[in-house]
C-alpha cells in the first residue's frame, strides 16, 4: 500500500538539480513523519502566515484570503502564527477568530523569528497542501489557487518567484546574488528562494525541519530530502503599512545560512568528507613545499633559517592536521546521534 500523495505525484517531471545521496537505508520513519491511523482530522489547506507587528495589514489579508478560498470551494484553515508581537496584532486575530471559525492563532511569548514561527506552523498545519504567505500584504492571496495547481504537476513544493518585485535596490540586488550562489551550489534551479510565498505538500511539512534563520533555504533543506521543487512566477506588491523586519543584517546572516544549509545537508553525515579533505589537501601542499625545501638544502643549495616559505609550509602542515582533526570530531559527534531517526521515508510497504 503506498500512501503519500508524494507517491501519486511521483510520474511528473524530472526534479530539478543534482540529486541528493541515493540508498538511503530503510529505517523506522521519524517520530512525527505523517502516519495514517493518527486521529488527527487532515484538511484540504492550510494558509500558514507567520506575523510579527502587523496589525494594520491583517484585516484585508483576512479578507483578500476570504475572498480567494470561498471561490476554491474547499475546508480550508488560515493558521496566523503571531510571533510575540508587541503591536494589536493578537487583538486583531482575536476579532477575525470571531467572525471566522476558519481563523487558528499560534501566540508566542516572545518574538522567537521567521524560522521558529513556520516550524510551528509546519507541525500544527492539518491541510493535505499548506501555503505559507508573508502577512504585509506583499504577496497575493489570489496566487493560492495556481500554486495549489502547479503541485499538481508533479512537484512536492511550488516556490513563488517575485518575478517584478517590489522592494527597494537594497534588498533585491543582494537577494539576486544570493539566489545566484544558491542555485550554482545547490543545482536547484529556481530563481527565487526566499519568497514567502510557497506552496508544499504535506509530507514536505512534517519532514523538513526548519530552525534559525534557515526559513532561506526551504528549497534547499526539502530538496536534500528528495522532494520535488517547482516555481511559479508571482505578483508582488510594495509594503504598504509597517516596515520590513530584516535589516542590513541579511546579508552576512543570509551568507552563514547558505553554508549552514550547504553544511547540514550534504555533510551532516559525513563531516570528515568536508574537513578532511580540505585538511588532506592543506598537509600535502605543506609537505610538497618543504620537502622540495629540504633536498635543497640537503644539496647545499640553500639555507632553512631564510626562507619564509619553509614556514609557511610548516603551517600548511599543522592547518591541515587540524582540520582533519576537526572532521574526526565532528564523525564522532555524528556516530553517536541517533541518526536512523532522521532519515525521511516515502513509502513504508508492509
Ligand atoms: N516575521 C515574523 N517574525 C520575525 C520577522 C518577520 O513572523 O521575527 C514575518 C513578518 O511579519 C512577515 C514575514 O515574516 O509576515 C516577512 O517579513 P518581512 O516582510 O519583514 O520580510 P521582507 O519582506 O522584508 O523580506
Ligand atoms: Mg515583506
Amino acid at each position: 500500500m503506498t500512501d503519500t500523495p508524494a507517491q501519486q505525484a511521483a510520474a511528473g517531471p524530472a526534479p530539478t538539480g543534482q540529486q541528493p545521496p541515493r540508498n538511503v537505508p530503510q529505517q523506522r520513519p521519524r517520530q512525527n513523519a505523517p502516519q495514517r491511523n493518527q486521529q488527527q482530522q487532515w484538511t484540504d489547506l492550510s494558509v500558514l502566515i507567520p506575523l510579527y507587528n502587523e496589525d494594520e495589514s491583517l484585516k484585508e489579508l483576512h479578507q483578500q484570503l476570504r475572498s480567494t478560498l470561498n471561490r476554491m470551494n474547499i475546508r480550508y484553515e488560515l493558521l496566523f502564527i503571531d510571533d510575540g508581537s508587541t503591536d494589536r496584532s493578537f487583538q486583531v486575530l482575536r476579532d477575525l477568530k470571531r467572525m471566522d471559525k476558519h481563523v487558528k492563532i499560534v501566540r508566542f511569548r516572545r518574538n522567537y523569528g521567521k524560522s521558529a514561527a513556520l516550524a510551528v506552523g509546519f507541525e500544527k498545519a492539518q491541510g493535505n497542501v499548506v501555503i505559507t504567505m508573508d502577512a504585509d500584504l506583499q504577496d497575493d492571496p489570489a496566487e493560492i489557487p495556481a500554486l495549489r495547481r502547479k503541485l499538481d504537476e508533479g512537484y512536492d513544493l511550488v516556490s513563488g518567484w517575485k518575478k517584478v518585485r517590489h522592494d527597494p535596490i537594497t534588498k533585491t540586488w543582494p537577494s539576486r546574488f544570493f539566489n545566484f550562489v544558491t542555485r550554482l551550489m545547490t543545482g536547484i534551479k529556481i530563481h527565487d528562494f526566499n519568497c514567502g510565498l510557497k506552496a508544499y505538500r504535506r509530507d514536505v511539512v512534517k519532514t523538513v525541519k526548519v530552525y534559525g534563520e534557515l526559513h532561506r533555504y526551504i528549497p534547499v533543506l526539502a530538496h536534500w530530502e528528495g522532494f520535488r521543487i517547482g516555481e511559479l512566477p508571482v505578483q508582488h506588491r510594495a509594503r504598504r503599512y509597517g516596515k520590513t523586519k530584516f535589516g542590513l543584517g541579511r546579508f552576512w546572516k543570509g551568507f552563514l545560512d547558505l553554508l549552514t544549509a550547504l553544511f547540514t545537508t550534504r555533510y551532516l553525515r559525513r563531516p570528515l568528507h568536508l574537513f578532511g579533505g580540505i585538511g588532506l589537501l592543506t598537509v600535502i601542499a605543506g609537505i610538497v613545499v618543504d620537502t622540495v625545501l629540504v633536498v635543497q638544502w640537503f644539496l647545499g643549495l640553500t639555507s632553512l633559517g631564510n626562507r619564509p616559505l619553509f614556514f609557511a609550509g610548516l603551517v600548511l602542515i599543522v592547518i591541515g592536521v587540524q582540520f582533519i582533526s576537526i572532521g574526526l570530531l565532528g564523525e564522532m559527534i555524528s556516530k553517536t546521534r541517533a541518526l536512523s531517526e532522521e532519515y525521511a521515508i516515502r513509502d513504508f510497504i508492509k
